[in-house]
């Protein structure tokens, strides 16, 4: 299949990338690399360093079978304070994306939607029928990309599967987390135990959970890349399928600490601070619906995805 991967020089899209590389697939970045690392990208894939604005003229020079989309904006605190460029960027630029898409026959969309979609849970396990209540505008512009695509594929022949990550971790292929604003739990307390860090902030322990701090449902960024080639496969004509990617199995922030400490045989220097505003007490898929109708089964558990994500880490200290 020749694919077109929007946003592929970015953490996920890289890795997905590598794995499309990897078995065989013709692919082709549209990068704008303005989080994402142009060296990211796989020797061999051609790189389009452009703006998402211009995927038409990318899809317009060749019989594409597929765009897998993962280029946005993806800081929650960011979007809450700069909602316009999140709308724009998230919502206009996928827009755009859409009409390409449409006018140029591109039978298959995958595409990067979140946990965030569906805001604080009324139950866990989260089903892909819980209510969708984003709290922050990331998840808000997310969910509304994920309305456009199923309103485009009622309307056209496109078949699209949303896939919509809870939190992802670890590394794959040579490729892994290095944003240059992080604000994830598992790369932030890495850099504390390698000391680049002085310390991790617990984000409050008073939470309604076993050991009071938030329980998370970590998915390693392999087993995410494995499902969306798998969701090209699954792809129907005029459908939109939207399916959560996650283990299933909830992991406090102290059992992540535990578990980063054990991996690396290194203490990891932190203080309990207060909660984070917006921060739900405990996200766990139901990953139930992706098992079923992509046949994907997670293969990952937290300690790979600390153990790769910090084999990732200390090869960066060593570039
Ligand atoms: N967290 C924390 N300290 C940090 C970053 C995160 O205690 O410096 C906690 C956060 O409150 C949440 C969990 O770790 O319960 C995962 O947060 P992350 O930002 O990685 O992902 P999110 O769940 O927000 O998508």
């Amino acid at each position: 299949m020749k694919n077109l991967v929007v946003g592929g020089a970015g953490y996920v899209g890289s890795v997905v990338t590598r794995l499309l590389v990897e078995q065989g697939h013709e692919v082709v970045v549209l990068d704008d690399c303005s989080t994402g690392h142009a060296d990211s990208v796989p020797a061999g894939v051609e790189l389009v360093q452009d703006d998402i604005g211009t995927a038409g003229r990318v899809l317009a020079s060749g019989d594409f079978d597929a765009v897998l989309h993962f280029a946005a904006k993806s800081l929650v605190g960011e979007s809450v304070v700069k909602p316009s460029m999140y709308w724009r960027t998230n919502v206009v630029g996928t827009r755009a994306l859409l009409d390409a898409i449409t006018e140029h026959g591109v039978p298959r969309l995958v595409f990067s939607s979140t946990a965030a979609t569906y805001g604080e849970p009324e139950v866990v396990p989260i089903t892909e029928d819980a209510p969708t209540r984003p709290t922050n505008t990331y998840g808000a512009t997310k969910l509304a990309v994920d309305m456009m695509i199923t309103n485009e594929c009622a309307a056209t022949e496109l078949g699209a599967v949303s896939l919509r990550y809870f939190n992802v971790a670890g590394a794959a292929f040579g490729a892994g987390e290095r944003h240059a604003t992080e604000t994830h739990l598992i790369p932030i307390a890495l850099d504390a135990v390698l000391g680049k860090r002085d310390k991790l902030d617990v984000f409050g322990d008073d939470w309604p959970t076993p050991d009071g701090t938030c329980v998370r449902d970590y998915v390693h960024v392999e087993d995410l890349a494995r499902a969306h080639v798998l969701a090209l496969t699954a792809a129907e004509p005029g459908h939109h399928l939207i399916c959560n990617l996650g283990n299933g199995n909830g992991f406090s922030v102290k059992q992540v600490i535990a578990t980063i400490e054990e991996v690396t045989g290194l203490p990891l220097p932190h203080t309990v601070g207060p909660r984070r505003a917006g921060d739900p007490a405990q996200l766990v898929a139901s990953a139930d619906r992706a098992r079923e109708k992509l046949g994907w089964v997670p293969e990952h558990d937290l300690a790979r995805m600390v153990a790769d994500a910090w084999e990732f880490k200390q090869s960066l200290g060593a570039r």
